[in-house]
């Protein structure tokens, strides 16, 4: 080989190898071990929340897909290490992206499939879309940082999430122009359960929500829309969630 050809290898090399170590392609088969461990905990975290957890534990099917999500390219670079561990992570702008049991549960307990349409309050990191994503016809997810909002729009973009919409705006007032929503799941905990999004839920839909004062003792409430528009709400686990901010 002319040393010109060696020297062009080479840095073909370099650059295949380069574009490997960067590559978001093939994020299914990275850390798959790591996911695999992050899944048997959140099965065994349920079976210690028999009350939140509805029948048989977390549908097998939540799990599936939490097994697929690469939960390390929605945190810090420098906390990747620690992304499947069952807990948040700082994302910035003083915000956590939900521990993954807690993404399970939410994702579990709003019970939608395909076709269905589902709001999120709070897309922070973009990774409780990115769950819901595969589920669901169509997800609208709001953020009202809009940083936070802008990175996560483009890491779903990315990542090929394509049936995920964010907007930056204020969630506690829902996103009218699609509603009703088959699911709702507010990550930021509230005072009370918004009315807006109580009225954006479809007849039959189903909405998680924190709900409690600002560092204080939270609730996991599931509010439920029956068929004839009557509303049932059911206190299900202590939570600790990071403030819904807003204007009203
Ligand atoms: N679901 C996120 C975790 C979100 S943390 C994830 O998977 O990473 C809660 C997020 O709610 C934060 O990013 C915060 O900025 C956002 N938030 C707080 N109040 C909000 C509001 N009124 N409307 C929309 N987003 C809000």
């Amino acid at each position: 080989m002319r040393p010109l050809a060696q020297c062009q290898a080479l840095l073909a090399a370099v650059l295949a190898s380069a574009a490997a170590v960067v590559s978001t392609s093939a994020p299914a088969q990275d850390r798959a071990g790591e996911r695999a461990a992050m899944i048997e905990t959140i099965k065994s975290h349920a079976r210690s929340a028999p009350s939140a957890v509805e029948g048989q534990g977390i549908d097998p099917a939540v799990l599936e897909t939490m097994a697929k999500v690469p939960r390390h390219l929605f945190v810090p670079e420098e906390l990747r290490g620690a992304a499947y561990r069952d807990r948040p992570l700082p994302i910035g702008y003083g915000q956590t992206i939900s521990q993954p049991f807690i993404v399970a549960l939410m994702t579990d307990l709003i019970n939608v499939g395909p076709g269905d349409v589902v709001l999120e309050v709070g897309t922070g990191s973009g990774y409780q879309a990115a769950v819901l994503s595969p589920r669901a016809g169509k997800v609208y997810s709001i953020e009202i940082i809009p940083e936070l909002g802008k990175r996560a729009a483009a890491r779903l973009a990315e990542l090929r999430y394509g049936n995920v919409e964010v907007k930056v705006g204020d969630g506690y007032y829902g996103w009218p122009e699609h509603a009703p929503f088959d699911g709702i799941v507010v990550t930021a905990a509230a005072s009370h359960i918004p009315p807006p999004l109580v009225e954006q839920l479809a007849k039959g839909g189903r909405m998680v929500v924190p709900v409690g004062a600002p560092f204080a003792t939270q609730f996991l409430m599931l509010v439920e829309k029956r068929q004839d528009g009557s509303i049932t709400t059911r206190q299900l686990l202590p939570v600790g969630f990071v403030p819904l901010r807003g204007g009203r």
